[in-house]
């Protein structure tokens, strides 16, 4: 990829050269797609976020890709308020509790678009959406339900 990779949910680009790991490459080439997938343990069903190479449940190490719904609630959140870029607007960093999975809460990082600080709080519903920053690549965000 180039040296600078534009996000417009952050309305900012990140420097540097960006790669993508072989081993989260599938999440990111889904979100291209629109969907929001998850590692799911193939013994015992169990969702698990961050991706891991065995289930935390039952220590299997055999998993797949798992479509999730791409809803969820803010489980908790922080105001970035000194901005990371000078044309950035307000900035939230935001772990969101997904829906539709198996087993322990699955809790993800991103941020939450279009919302001030006097609307954002804990337990609101969002929604999944996807920057798409470089052929294939589509980065997760969030907006309210
Ligand atoms: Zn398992």
């Amino acid at each position: 990829m180039s040296d600078e990779v534009l996000v417009p949910s952050l309305t900012m680009s990140l420097m540097g050269s960006q790669t993508v790991d072989p081993v989260s490459a599938p999440h990111w080439a889904a979100g291209a797609q629109g969907v929001f997938n998850v590692p799911k343990c193939d013994n015992c069903g169990y969702h698990r976020w961050p991706i891991t190479h065995a289930c935390y449940h039952c220590l299997s190490r055999d998993w797949s890709w798992d479509a999730v719904p791409g809803v969820g609630r803010v489980f908790t959140f922080t105001w970035i308020d000194q901005p990371t870029h000078n044309t950035a607007e307000l900035q939230n960093i935001a772990v969101i509790e997904l829906e539709g999975t198996t087993g322990e809460p699955v809790r993800v990082p991103g941020w939450v678009v279009e919302v001030d600080k006097a609307t954002l709080r804990c337990d609101l519903p969002v929604v999944v959406d996807f920057d798409i920053v470089a052929d294939g690549v589509g980065v997760p965000f969030w907006r309210l339900a």
